[in-house]
């Protein structure tokens, strides 16, 4: 039996691996994907201080970090249960069951979706899947394509797509229905996006923003919204459009778009069709945390951290003896606070199983999370900070039990 069995080989499960493994724990990490190194994969940016950020040779580095002190990475298993057994977690995965005195879920994130008509026709994919298709399997989504919903990762891979020689026509809002909510609406919309207006290449972009920063100048802003969209990298965002419709029958073969009112409803006679090839939908990440519910983990729902997320206290642990998590399944945020999260939980699993000598590595280690998450280049919701303590809170609330 190993000491510890890490659910997830993204940048918090194998920076916790290697964290376990540098205590002498017997370390073993299973993930579905066929690759290890989770989202981190499909990413590449520019950072504000002009490095790049290739998640591909991070992925790499983790990796190699994690194997090279000892700990066993196994790819291609899918995990679709924990029970808490006489000895510790009993693991159900698709090559058997694994047991273990502790667990750590290190699942990382989904994507929520945007239905509108004609969401299933060929052609038509998550922004994640042409972010995956594009930077893991080098695959081309299309010639000519349309983004439906506005948010930091539709920005982000955009720019990857434009990077990979692909064209992004536009970005517009979905349409506004009872699931598409806050994502359909251009105040709610321009809000968000304001918090990446740091990260874009126009001066005009980045100065014109801090101007808008109350809330009457916001409204101006979007009331004002020029209906030719605004353009970062040479691709128009619209705030004042949304798609209507995805056209096609055996393959998208355009968008369908409407102008909205500030309050995102379709302003009647003003409906336009353009062509695409592709279509992409950007509804946004969840922390994908159902391992945690079958485990009997109690939740909490947290907007500011993405939505239902386990309760759990910043050194990672959750109620359940035994039972860590770390990275996005504990809220959305960048890989970076990923990889800090995962050194925490490797730390606190370490002190719980007997082997850290060092009593301030710990608190050093959680520290260290709150001044990656302060200085994170891409921040996916604005109030993590509040989200963070409101969990802690509810954590302490709980306790831990069968300890
Ligand atoms: C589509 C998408 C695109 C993203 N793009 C960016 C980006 O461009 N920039 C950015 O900063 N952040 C991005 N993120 C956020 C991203 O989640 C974090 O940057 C970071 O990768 C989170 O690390 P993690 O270790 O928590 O999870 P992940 O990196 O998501 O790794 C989790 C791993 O767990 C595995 N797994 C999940 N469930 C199971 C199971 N039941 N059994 C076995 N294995 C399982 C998955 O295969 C995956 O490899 C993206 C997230 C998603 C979902």
């Amino acid at each position: 039996m190993t000491d510890v069995l890490i659910v997830g080989a993204g940048p918090a499960g194998l920076s916790a691996a290697a964290t376990c493994a540098r205590h002498g724990l017997s370390v073993r990490v299973v993930d579905e994907f066929m690759k290890p190194g989770g989202r981190l994969l499909g990413q590449l940016h520019e950072e504000p201080d002009g490095t790049w950020w290739n998640g591909i040779e991070e992925a790499r580095r983790l990796y190699e970090q994690a194997v090279g002190l000892g700990a066993s990475v196994a790819c291609g298993v899918s995990v679709y249960d924990a029970a808490r057994g006489e000895e510790g977690w009993v693991v159900s995965t698709t090559e058997g069951i694994l047991e273990a005195p502790v667990l750590l879920l290190a699942t990382g994130a989904a994507e929520t979706a945007l239905p509108l008509p004609g969401w299933t026709i060929p052609g038509v994919m998550s922004i994640g899947a042409a972010q995956v298709m594009t930077n893991v399997h080098r695959v081309r989504v299309g010639e000519r394509g349309v983004i439906i919903g506005v948010n930091i990762l539709a920005v982000a891979i955009a720019r990857e797509l434009q990077l990979a020689g692909i064209h992004v026509d536009r970005m517009v809002l979905p349409p506004r229905n009872p699931v598409t909510q806050e994502a359909a609406s251009p105040y709610h919309v321009m809000q968000s996006l304001l918090r990446v207006a740091h990260l874009a290449p126009s001066a005009f972009i980045r100065y014109g923003s801090r101007l808008v920063k109350s809330d009457p100048l916001l409204r101006l802003a979007v009331r004002c919204y020029p209906a030719g969209g605004v353009k970062m990298w040479r691709m128009p965002i619209h705030l004042r459009t949304a798609a209507v419709e995805i056209l096609g029958t055996s393959k998208v073969e355009g968008v369908r778009l409407a102008r909205v009112s500030p309050d995102g409803e379709p302003l009647p006679g003003t409906e336009h069709d353009i062509p695409a090839d592709f279509v992409c939908i950007a509804g946004g990440l969840h922390p994908l945390a159902e391992l945690a519910a079958v485990a009997g983990c109690p939740f909490a729902y947290l907007p500011e951290l993405g939505g239902h997320v386990p309760l759990h206290n910043e050194r990672m642990e959750t109620p359940l003896a035994g039972l860590y998590v770390a990275g996005n399944i504990t809220g959305i945020e960048s890989a970076k606070v990923a990889m800090a999260q995962g050194a925490v939980a490797g730390l606190a699993i370490a002190e719980h199983l007997g082997r850290l000598r060092d009593r301030t590595a710990l608190a050093d280690a959680i520290a260290h999370v709150k001044r990656v998450r302060r200085s994170a280049t891409i921040q996916f919701h604005p109030e993590i900070g509040r989200g963070r303590a409101d969990v802690e809170r509810m954590f302490q609330e709980q306790g831990i039990s069968g300890k």
